[in-house]
């Protein structure tokens, strides 16, 4: 069983680090394994098991050798009474600061019996992210470990961990851009959550699954031939939807339970090398089946999703008037779409070994010259953790995209760079935007125009009766809620 899990561990890295970083991790494997020796989790497993599985999930996302120590080493502090000096003495200080980052963010619990706490413990989450965002993934790799698992513990603490990752953790990953990790966190959570739901939805789809999935591999020898006659190599997968996800969108007005209505149940994949490959195949794929009018196309190749997102969507009528979606990207698209911020580890330390953008670009790594938010974040991060420089880290690009910001009551709200309180009013609730007098920020009265940054905690004081939104605000609001609120009520500019 260990020796599987080494092996394993070392398979994900083969090749992508030196003997001598293999070697530390065998160290902190060694260390791990003794200072929790005796304890065991529910599981039945030894503890130190959870650390090395930890690792593992973070080796399959592409991540450096520091993340995997990390990872080995996750709960050593919090469970097994070591300080971070100690880490920082045994195995350097970005290991340690990771460890002790993870350990902070563990403290966070969902909605106790003190809301202040609990908006506190989100905050030191997020500012925990912002020195090194490896803490963040660490800590989603622990996450997904402990939900995999999930069924050892007992009903009450099942449902509180459950219900953490789905408010929490699930919609963390997603603006983190990792899909694949996101999905599968829903579909545990769903599992203790609403079992029958569950169990009714898995029931229900499954005949809709087998007919897309036989429809979809007739498309693709088609597809496929095509494509090969034109030159064109490209890899064609299926994408099943997740359970969870499939189960809030047929409980949509438009859905109703109709399964026939969900054309991605079953998304087929076109996966080829360069951008233009992806145009020429959608040319192809037009060629044989015919875009349904309207809906058809979105290209968020040209029109990248917030988070980082990009593929050409399309939906065809497939053999027998079937609807079908078809989703068409590069390797690196994929790669991201699947690891999202994590990918951009990887590739950031195959790039420090000195292997040039162009060698990159063949393995369909990189997408020529053009750097995404998350590589200019992997970068500008790497550069800090050069220098070691954590205190200018206080910003992390992710966050500056869309900027948390909290509530007095705790409830967490996403607004885009450059959101003032205004546009916070707008987006607790249009009516809010009425009754504006004054705003404080972490507890201080801020000036309209002040730009939240994450972590903020933003109050909006109220004036007595409501009030027309005042037209100057029109030159600093970022939100289109709120821009368009203001427009109305201020007919006449
Ligand atoms: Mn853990």
């Amino acid at each position: 069983m260990l020796k599987t899990k080494i092996n394993k561990l070392h398979g994900l890295l083969k090749g992508r680090i030196s003997d001598d970083a293999w070697q530390k991790i065998i160290t902190a494997w060694e260390f791990g394994q003794r200072v929790h020796h005796g304890q065991v989790r529910k599981t039945g497993e030894a503890y130190a098991f959870h650390g090395l599985e930890t690792a593992i999930i973070l080796a399959g996302w592409g991540l450096d050798s520091v993340s995997i120590q990390a990872g080995i080493l996750h709960d050593v502090i919090e469970d097994a009474g070591v300080t971070k000096e100690e880490l920082a003495k045994l195995f350097g200080k970005n290991v340690a600061n990771i460890v002790d980052g993870v350990t902070k963010v563990s403290k966070v619990r969902l909605r106790g019996s003190k809301e202040a706490l609990f908006v506190e413990n989100l905050r030191k989450m997020f500012m925990a992210m912002s020195k090194d965002i490896r803490v963040v993934l660490v800590k989603l790799a622990d996450r997904t470990h402990n939900m995999r698992t999930l069924y050892a513990l007992g009903n009450s603490d099942r449902l509180r961990i459950a219900k953490e990752t789905i408010e929490i953790y699930a919609p963390l990953a997603e603006r983190l851009g990792m899909g694949e990790v996101k999905g599968e966190l829903e579909d545990l959570a769903f599992i203790y959550l609403d079992l029958e739901g569950y169990k009714r939805i898995r029931n229900e789809s499954k005949p809709y699954f087998h007919r897309a999935e036989t429809v979809i591999n007739k498309m693709r020898k088609r597809i496929l031939k095509d494509m090969g006659e034109n030159k064109l190599e490209a890899k064609i997968n299926t994408r099943k939807k997740h359970l969870y996800s499939l189960w809030k969108k047929v409980q949509r007005d438009e859905i109703d339970w109709d399964f026939t209505k969900v054309h991605d149940i079953v998304a087929m994949r076109i996966i080829v090398a360069r951008v233009e490959d992806c145009y020429a195949s959608l040319g192809i794929v037009h060629s044989l089946y015919k875009p349904v009018p309207r809906v058809g196309v979105s290209d968020f190749i040209a029109q990248p999703k917030p988070n980082g997102y990009q593929s050409i969507h399309s939906k065809v009528f497939g053999p027998r008037g079937r609807i079908v979606e078809i989703q068409i990207r590069t390797f690196k698209m994929h790669e991201e779409a699947e690891h999202g911020v994590a990918a951009h580890w990887a590739y950031s330390e195959a790039k420090s070994k000195g292997m040039g953008d162009f060698i990159l670009q063949k393995k369909g790594v990189v997408a020529g010259n053009k750097m995404s938010w998350v590589k200019n974040l992997i970068d500008w991060q790497k550069d800090i953790v050069d220098t070691g420089d954590y205190l200018k880290a206080i910003k992390l690009d992710v966050l500056r995209h869309r900027n948390f910001v909290f509530s007095p009551q705790g409830d967490v709200y996403d607004l885009p760079t450059g959101a003032t309180p205004i546009d916070f009013a707008f987006a607790v609730h249009t009516h809010l935007g009425r009754y504006i007098k004054a705003a404080k920020v972490n507890g201080k009265i801020v000036p309209l125009n002040y730009q939240l940054k994450s972590g903020d905690m933003v109050e909006i004081i109220k004036t007595k009766n409501p009030i027309k939104p005042n037209k100057d605000w029109l030159t600093f609001v970022t939100t289109l809620i709120a821009k368009r609120e203001i427009a109305r009520n201020n007919p006449n500019n």
